[in-house]
């Protein structure tokens, strides 16, 4: 009895459905289990109140891809999902939203505003979750977590106090990048850059004349800085000067600092220790006193008289207004440069010094061996002692180049929404302890009772940096965290290497003295088909939940991973999916004709190896043992690319074109039919999960996602019958090729005469096959013969095919091709074996390429042999 597979398949129909029953059997979930291996993966959190874009798709599709083989493979394979926080991110959409009704989180209160976001959490999961759904993602949902739950804001918390008993956690007065629009810190890789038009004001200082962008910030100098070496200066330095300025003379100090550099402008700049990084060191290693002169919302302070409560742009019109009255400004000229921006919402960052909590990255805590090092240095030995790996390894050099650089970590954010900092201040005398919750102890200083909590909340990295371990119960000794932990391997964009890798390297060290994963493999950030980034304003984007509805997941997952190599960016596009959707068609149509091949019955047939004759079946198995080999080896090292690509071509170049084709004709075994195709099933599975697993419903009782991955095996590598196979498959096409050249019609059978030597046997046993595919009329199988005037000749190996096309050859024409491509032959044999008598080539190239060049010019020689006799043939 025939099996029935609808005509075409149709993604939309099926996935949802498939995914339902995964999930619903269980098949996601991991346990402990000590008679396996385990191997993790912990999904890097969406933002709790993002959408499903091409980043997450990506990173979504690779992830599932190696959680899926290792779980083949036999591996107890956890993959933890979960969402992140984000406490800028979301705060800024409440707040957007908020506006909207003309409300703000001040009229709210902190607790009605917190609830209000919590509201928008929890629908915004919602959404994320089951776009993760969508992509066919096969992680542990019963292990979900949040970095605002409450197992986790207790690591967060525990984390913190450890860090602050051991000293590493500090308050102190340090400039920060403020960002005015969120009122909130950022960190340093939270900035970003924006060529801007500004102006450079010169203006008349005391005995300097000083260029400037923000003359503004005048109201806060308290010094002039030099070179130290600057002849023009030098007598300066050390010595006190008054300055004439808008609101009466002030005093500064001279200094002489190699950060300043003599050439830009007139070689002496002034220090504004409380509004500029490079001006607040050098106000602290000369002991300079700071002068704040603009707040939090980036307005001018009481301290400056009449431009109080002016924003910085608008005090910088008017002091330039009054100082030129005074006849201070010599000149203004246009200036570009870099302006430091939010990363959240483009406003200008605003530095300003705030007292802030700060993570000291340079205090050696960890131990390790008899001595401690610091957060910074273990990161950094980690990799270079290869603990963990970086794929590519092209970034360790940034990574390294970042991490030494690394100044102090701001840890505290000016944010509602987050984790708040579990210190805690006695009110009445303001001594500060830390603790999970309100100390029930009085204050040891003063004996107050009255706590309160500290208002900043953490950095929203603070919390991810523990992601791998306190999603496993950390810290409690969980089961599950000495089993799972540390993962095998994080997978992100390779935007995100210091935000979050570096971070979650730094915190792991610090609270388990281990790695948080074995390897990092970074993904390239995706483009459009002209390579530019994806935005809003260039409306390039594409949306994966748009073509997942188009032409379904599998197409789409396909598209993302084939042509995508760790580290380099790939472009996108919807063409692209297209082509892919009909990849998995294609994979339909093969197996629906597989198996509208075989009956019923065939299904519970034994697949016995030693009862294969046809030399098809052995050479499509003997391909399918290089393909397992290959695929596996590919998976293993991270090629995830060239491992669906070799997948791809074996379906499409192995099995629909030849394999199937054949079997079309003489030749049927129903048993090999279905192992091959349920063992491309399986290596395809990874990569197109909802395709094969319908397919397999229709051969199998079992669920595809459960099934082993397959072995290569030895005794299916039939190399000879393969190599035979190759020979005659190439025969087909050579005289295809023939008949393309020649502009033969396609209904046109020819005559073909093959002088086979050795091979009759092989050659015979596929006629059908050859007459078949390559349209012949008769065919000629001797093993040799005498020479045909007037024919087309192919030589394959020490196989001769010759096409008598008579009256369709010029003969002229076709000894003048000849002559042709036996000069150009000579000349490149000439070429190699000039270079294989080249001493210095012979001593310095490697064997195996010598061996290669050998081997290339005999067949040459062969060739050339070949075009000879061909020749000869034409009258
Ligand atoms: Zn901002
Ligand atoms: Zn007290």
């Amino acid at each position: 009895m025939k099996i029935e597979l609808e005509k075409s398949y149709e993604a939309k129909k099926y996935e949802d459905k498939i995914y339902e029953n995964w999930e619903k059997s269980g098949f996601f979930k991991a346990k402990v289990d000590k008679n396996k291996k385990p191997y993790t993966i912990s999904m890097p959190p969406p933002n709790a109140t993002g959408m499903l874009h091409l980043g997450h798709a990506i990173m979504l599709a690779i992830e599932d891809i190696l959680i899926r083989y290792h779980r083949m493979k036999g591996y107890e394979a956890l993959w933890l999902p979960g969402t992140d926080h984000a406490s800028i991110a979301t705060q800024n959409k409440v707040e957007q939203q908020l506006a909207e009704k003309g409300l703000d989180k001040y009229k709210l209160g902190r607790k009605h505003f917190l609830e209000e976001v919590e509201k928008y959490v929890a629908k915004s999961q919602n959404t994320i979750r089951n776009q993760i759904r969508k992509m066919g993602a096969s992680c542990d949902w019963s292990r979900e977590r949040y970095t605002l739950d409450k197992g986790l804001t207790n690591a967060v918390q525990e984390v913190f106090i450890r860090m602050y008993k051991d000293g590493l956690i500090y308050r102190g007065d340090r400039i920060v990048n403020w960002c005015p629009r969120c009122e909130s810190t950022l960190a340093n890789d939270e900035v970003e850059y924006k060529e801007a038009n500004e102006k450079l004001y010169w203006i008349k200082y005391g005995p300097f004349t000083l260029a400037t962008t923000r003359p503004e910030t005048k109201l806060g100098d308290t010094a002039v800085a030099v070179h130290p070496k600057d002849k023009r200066y030098k007598e300066m330095i050390g010595k006190k000067y008054m300055i004439p300025g808008v609101l009466g003379e002030f005093e500064i100090i001279v200094v002489g600092d190699n950060a300043v550099d003599p050439k830009f402008g007139s070689g002496a700049v002034k220090v504004t220790p409380a509004h500029s990084f490079t001006d607040f060191e050098i106000a602290q290693r000369h002991k300079i006193p700071a002068k704040s002169i603009i707040d939090e919302q980036g307005r001018m302070m009481a301290n400056c008289g009449k431009y109080e409560g002016m924003t910085t742009l608008e005090c910088r019109e008017a002091i330039v207004k009054d100082m030129k009255k005074m006849g201070l400004i010599e000149k203004i000229e246009d200036y570009q440069h870099n302006l430091s921006v939010c990363y959240r919402c483009g406003t200008t960052i605003e530095p300003l010094i705030s007292k802030q909590w700060f993570i000291n990255v340079d205090k050696p805590v960890i131990k390790e061996g008899g001595k401690k090092v610091s957060l910074k240095e273990k990161s950094i030995e980690v990799i270079k002692k290869k603990k963990i790996k970086i794929v590519p390894d092209r970034f360790n050099k940034t990574y390294f180049n970042w991490m030494e650089n690394l100044h102090d970590w701001c840890i505290s954010r000016q944010i509602w929404f987050g984790h708040r900092i579990p210190i805690w201040y006695c009110k009445s005398c303001g001594h500060q302890e830390a603790s999970k919750t309100k100390p029930l102890n009085n204050c040891a200083k003063c004996k107050g009772e009255k706590w309160k909590q500290d208002e900043d909340t953490l950095d929203t990295w603070f919390s991810s940096g523990l992601w791998t371990f306190s999603t496993l119960g950390w810290p409690e000794k969980t089961p599950e965290f000495k089993y799972f932990h540390p993962t095998a391997v994080l997978e992100t964009g390779y935007d995100i290497i210091f935000f979050w890798v570096a971070r979650m390297i730094m915190m792991t060290s610090y609270a388990l003295n281990d790695i948080p994963f074995k390897t990092v493999y970074l993904h390239g950030l995706i483009r459009d088909k002209q390579g530019r980034k994806m935005s809003k304003s260039l409306n390039n984007g594409i949306d994966p939940l748009e073509m997942i509805e188009k032409y379904g997941t599998d197409a789409v997952r396909l598209s993302l991973v084939i042509g995508n190599t760790p580290g380099n960016d790939m472009r996108m596009y919807e063409e692209k999916i297209a082509g892919y959707r009909n990849f998995v068609n294609k994979i339909w149509n093969s197996a629906r004709f597989a198996i509208m091949n075989v009956e019923k019955e065939d299904l519970e047939a034994k697949f016995t190896p030693g009862k294969i004759k046809s030399l098809a079946d052995k050479w499509i198995l003997a391909k399918l043992q290089l393909l397992i080999k290959e695929v596996d080896e590919d998976i293993k090292n991270y090629r995830i690319s060239e491992a669906g690509t070799k997948i791809y071509d074996f379906i499409w170049n192995y099995y629909c074109d030849w394999y199937l084709e054949i079997s079309k004709g003489e030749h049927k075994n129903p048993t090999v039919l279905l192992h091959v195709l349920k063992t491309f099933l399986k290596l395809l599975h990874p990569f197109t999960p909802f395709v094969t697993e319908k397919i397999w419903s229709y051969i199998e009782k079992t669920s595809l996602i459960t099934e082993e991955w397959p072995e290569y095996s030895e005794e299916l590598n039939f190399k000879k019958e393969a190599k035979i196979m190759e020979e005659i498959r190439e025969i087909i096409s050579q005289i295809r090729s023939i008949r393309a050249e020649m502009k033969v019609d396609a209904s046109k059978k020819i005559h073909a005469i093959i002088y086979s030597k050795k091979r009759t046997k092989e050659l015979e046993e596929k006629r059908e096959s050859i007459m078949r595919l390559a349209r012949l009329e008769t065919l000629e199988i001797s093993e040799k013969g005498p020479k045909i005037k007037n024919a087309k000749s192919i030589y394959i190996g020490d196989i001769e095919i010759h096409l008598p096309l008579k009256e369709m050859i010029d003969s002229k024409k076709e000894v003048n091709r000849l002559n042709k491509e036996i000069e150009n032959k000579e000349k490149y044999i000439k070429g190699i074996t000039a270079k294989l008598e080249n001493k210095g080539f012979i001593k310095n190239a490697p064997k195996e390429l010598i061996e290669k060049q050998k081997e290339q010019l005999e067949k040459e020689k062969q060739n050339l042999k070949n075009l000879r006799s061909q020749k000869e043939n034409m009258v």
